[in-house]
């Protein structure tokens, strides 16, 4: 394997360090290392996190290549500073059956560029009606350990509520898309003054708030864990931090686009802003930067969902809901909350890669950068201007709301396992 020598890397934003990476592991951490390496990198100005960890990335294969395959989406991911992606269930065929969540695995696997774990559904089929095979996926080769029918909401309490019983024999979680589907039929964007005044049909924030409510108290009553998807309301934050007061075992994720737009965007009609849980209001957005901040809200997750122009350059209504996001996540997330001063890189680290790996309990990923750890790393640009280009990004599709958008940072460099993936902000040909 090739050797490293990274040379005065800032570590969570600290004073520059030497890194040596050797064999797939940090061999030494210190001033002014006196050691060999293949390859020298002068990170000087550079931050170095643990490689970031995506709870929630649609890959789209098997079913859908023409938006992303594993390959495509796992390079952008190393574009972006990850080194572990959840991929969804919602594929064709949806990956609800242990063949399926192997398939996609593998494909991971022999992309070379980012780990793939993928997510399980919770319902056969997406269909809400009746239990996948947990255990089956859970015993499998992916070790499912995240199950969710995201795009759709489990909105069924019993069927919920089986789920969270089941997937505590193996330490699981169930990640919901807290939809109620009565409340947002013909939906096409948040319910409000802007949805008012284009009449465009509303997605209401209550739709969210009630399945979250009452999945908080179903996950309590049962004694398990249960993850919020792509929280997007200020009612949302405030359910959670309740139920975390009280103890119980709920986390939560945002994705960037719900810490940076509004759906002010909205009055565009370009659909690149149609997203669902859709862009809400500036009041939305302050208190999602705040609960992501104080912790109430653990992770950041992409929602990276790619689509082909066909899908996206079209009349609002019959537009396809979704936005890529993941080589632009680090940069929404220093522009909203490192740059305003709400978290440090420390803090970037937790919520990008500690923490949802410890949701998805993967082993190996979200590790501290230390001595003997696995060399998952990226190194990230913090005093890069630019301007987001979506037609230079890895990803297959180029449904980005950040077109022409001056974003801050660019990511350096991203280690997978002592291995770039990305060098000198380019991917590294496997
Ligand atoms: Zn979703």
């Amino acid at each position: 394997m090739t050797t490293y020598l990274i040379r005065n890397a800032q570590i969570l934003g600290g004073a520059p360090q030497d890194i040596h990476v050797v064999d797939g592991v940090f061999a030494a951490i210190g001033e002014d290392l006196d050691v060999q390496a293949d390859i020298d990198i002068d990170a000087h100005g550079l931050i170095a996190l643990p490689g970031l960890v995506d709870l929630h990335t649609h890959l789209r294969e098997p079913g859908r290549e023409d938006a992303e395959t594993v390959l495509t989406g796992t390079r952008a991911a190393a574009m972006g500073g990850y080194t572990a992606v959840h991929a969804m269930a919602n594929t064709f065929p949806v990956a609800d059956s242990a063949g399926v969540v192997e398939q996609v695995w593998r494909l991971g696997r022999e992309s070379g560029y980012c780990d793939v774990q993928p997510v399980g559904a919770v319902t056969v089929g997406l269909e809400g009606k009746q239990l996948a095979e947990l255990g089956a996926m859970h015993d499998s080769a992916a070790g499912v350990r995240v199950f969710s029918d995201d795009g759709k909401c489990v909105d069924d309490a019993v069927i919920m509520r089986r789920a969270l019983e089941y997937v505590k024999a193996f330490d699981g979680v169930v990640a919901q898309h807290a939809q109620e589907p009565r409340l947002t039929a013909g939906a096409q964007m948040n319910e409000g003054l802007v949805s008012g005044e284009l009449g465009l049909g509303g997605w209401p924030a209550v739709a969210e708030e009630s399945i979250i409510a009452r999945d908080v108290l179903l996950a309590a009553h049962v004694g398990s864990r249960v993850h919020i998807c792509h929280l997007s309301t200020a009612g949302s934050v405030e359910i959670v931090r309740w139920a975390k007061s009280k103890g119980w075992d709920v986390t939560a994720e945002v994705t960037p686009h719900h810490l940076l737009l509004t759906d002010e965007l909205v009055r565009s009609y370009d659909p690149v802003y149609k997203v669902n849980p859709p862009l809400r209001t500036a009041e939305d957005v302050e208190a999602l930067r705040r609960a992501l901040a104080d912790g109430t809200i653990d992770a950041v997750a992409t929602d990276h969902a790619p689509h082909p122009a066909e899908d996206k350059d079209c009349e609002w209504a019959v537009a396809a809901m979704g936005m890529v996001g993941l080589e632009t996540a680090l940069s929404v997330v220093q522009q909203t909350m490192v740059d305003t001063g709400l978290l440090n890189w420390e803090g970037v680290a937790d919520r990008m890669s500690h923490r949802p790996a410890r949701i998805g309990r993967l082993a190996g990923h979200g590790r501290p950068i230390s001595v003997g750890e696995p060399a998952n790393l990226v190194l990230f640009d913090p005093a890069y201007r630019g301007v987001v280009n979506p037609d230079t990004f890895a990803t297959r599709s180029r449904n980005s709301p950040y077109r022409g958008m001056d974003l801050p940072g660019r990511v350096h460099a991203t280690f997978l396992r002592g291995e770039a993936t990305v060098l000198a902000g380019e991917l590294v040909e496997r």
